[in-house]
């Protein structure tokens, strides 16, 4: 187990209307180290008093940016990306310090966000509506404009990718937001909100607040200003707010939880697949949307699959985030250390195997073992609840058809992955699996180029791709007589 030392936690503050500020009473709530379990800072809890600020700013902000000329929206958000590239290893250590994670990783997250401002920033460009072809006299268009201010809620795996993808489509498409980061990384929220600050958006184009989830929740969602909401989370919380946009008739954009199978088909190299699938899975300590979570594996490849799966998984260095060769950090909260345990200890007491890890090490912070676990029987709390933790259940299948069935059986459909060799098997599996991104013969994180999102519970709009900017648009149809 690797062990470091941590720089020095920021002083976290709201930011309304181009000011960062307090609470309006002061109050705040601890920030926690997963790794150590110390208090390392605090986060300012905003008050009515200061939603409703942070709302009028959006209006007036949305008034502003959407007058602004695309040319000198972009130019502000293009220094925006560029800040974010220059700052990205600060960012990178502030995230590991309250979310845990390696921090190359951190950096990375940082890095790569820039570039995905990049995307929507050249998309916003071109934007299009259209000319119809009609009577003489007249002009028929369609145009596309922006939809208004949106609220947007972000949770704390990925602290800056999540709350950048809402940002910078949101602004890109000429939108101004109110966005509530996670109260368990809120530092690097700030640190990602400063980028865009320091690069001279107009006050109140882009607001920060953190607060009592429910009751920030029911203030932005309610108020006649929110003309969007934009989720990303767990189910059971997105439906709860799709529910309250819908009472009062606002859009949203969910992009939820999943429980994505991983079907290695017979004509699979059993290696490889074992290889790629152990790699994606402990990536962020399993506490990805995506996550491969439910490994079928066809009998004939179940032994080699398994013995190369818990190789991999042996070779995972769990440690301190900071330290230069840990590879996983802890899980980044209590919640989903409690839920490891319980989902292991379930699995375990109905007749699952433990092969390797099934532990908390002995040690502070929210650590656990990467664990696999086979003989895992149908009814398993894991094989239908969604981990979002370092946990890998494999179970055999000798049937394609009952593979996919046992695959499509849970409400989710987020992502999906398949291994074979056989390009009939992968158009079989392309066709048949129920999930909004899937990957064949790899387990390759989201590409801004490409849309990403579900379908069944696991919610509906796409982030990412020509489609991220459609959720912040609406379509005006313009006829237009002359004389
Ligand atoms: P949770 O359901 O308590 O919270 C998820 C997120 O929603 C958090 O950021 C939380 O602050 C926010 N939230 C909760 N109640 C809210 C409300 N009423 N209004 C607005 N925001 C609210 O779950 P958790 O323990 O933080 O995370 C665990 C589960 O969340 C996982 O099992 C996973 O399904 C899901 N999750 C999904 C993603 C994703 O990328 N889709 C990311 C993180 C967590």
């Amino acid at each position: 187990m690797s062990t470091s030392t941590a720089p020095e936690y920021p002083a976290v503050r709201l930011y309304i209307a181009g000011e960062w500020r307090d609470a309006d009473d002061g109050r705040t709530a601890p920030v926690v180290n997963p790794a150590t379990e110390e208090t390392i800072g605090a986060v300012p809890l905003a008050t009515t008093a200061d939603l409703d600020d942070a709302l009028e700013a959006a209006a007036d902000g949305f008034r502003t940016w959407r007058r602004t000329p695309v040319a000198q929206r972009t130019a502000i958000l293009r220094k925006a990306a560029d800040l974010i590239t220059e700052r990205a290893p600060k960012i990178g250590r502030v995230m590991t310090l309250e979310q845990g994670k390696p921090l190359k990783e951190g950096t990375g997250e940082a890095a790569r966000t820039a570039d995905t401002l990049r995307w929507h920033i050249e998309d916003a460009r071109r934007a299009y509506g259209r000319t119809i072809p009609s009577p003489p006299g007249t002009i028929l268009s369609v145009r596309r404009e922006p939809i208004g201010p949106v609220a947007a809620f972000v949770p704390w795996n990925f602290p800056v990718g999540g709350p950048n993808r809402k940002i910078s489509s949101a602004l890109a498409a000429g939108c101004s937001t109110v966005i509530k980061a996670s109260e368990e990384t809120p530092a690097t929220a700030a640190a990602l909100v400063a980028c865009y600050a320091d690069a001279g958006l107009p006050p109140g184009v882009l607001n920060l607040v953190f607060g009592e989830p429910a009751d920030v929740s029911d203030r932005l969602i309610a108020s006649p200003v929110t003309r969007l909401v934009a989720f990303t989370g767990s189910v059971p919380v997105g439906k709860l707010l799709a529910a309250k946009a819908g009472e009062v008739m606002k859009p949203s954009l969910m992009e939820l939880g999943g429980h994505a199978p991983v079907i290695v088909c017979a004509d699979a190299d059993p290696v490889k697949a074992a290889r790629r699938a152990a790699q994606a899975k402990f990536f962020n300590a399993g506490q990805v949307c995506t996550s491969p979570s439910r490994f079928l594996v066809h009998e004939s490849r179940y032994e080699e699959f398994t013995a190369e799966f818990v190789k991999a998984t042996e070779r995972v260095v769990v440690g301190d985030g900071f330290a230069p060769d840990t590879t996983m950090g802890p899980l980044s909260n209590e919640r989903r250390l409690a839920a490891a345990e319980r989902l292991t200890a379930d699995a375990v007491r109905r007749g699952a195997t433990v092969r390797t890890g099934g532990l908390r090490p002995e040690r502070a912070g929210y650590f656990f073992a990467p664990t696999v676990l086979t003989d895992v029987p149908d009814d398993a709390l894991i094989m239908s609840e969604e981990p979002f933790a370092p946990l890998a259940p494999i179970v055999p299948f000798a049937d394609l058809d009952d593979a996919l069935a046992l695959a499509n059986s849970l409400p989710y459909g987020l992502a999906a992955y398949g291994f074979t060799e056989s390009a009939a098997t992968a158009e079989k599996l392309s066709a048949e699996l129920e999930a909004g991104i899937l990957s064949i013969n790899h387990c390759g994180g989201s590409v801004h180029e490409a849309p990403s999102g579900g379908v069944k519970d696991s919610g509906y709009g796409r982030e990412g791709g020509p489609e991220a900017l459609d959720a912040y648009l609406v379509t005006k149809r313009v006829s237009h007589q002359l004389g």
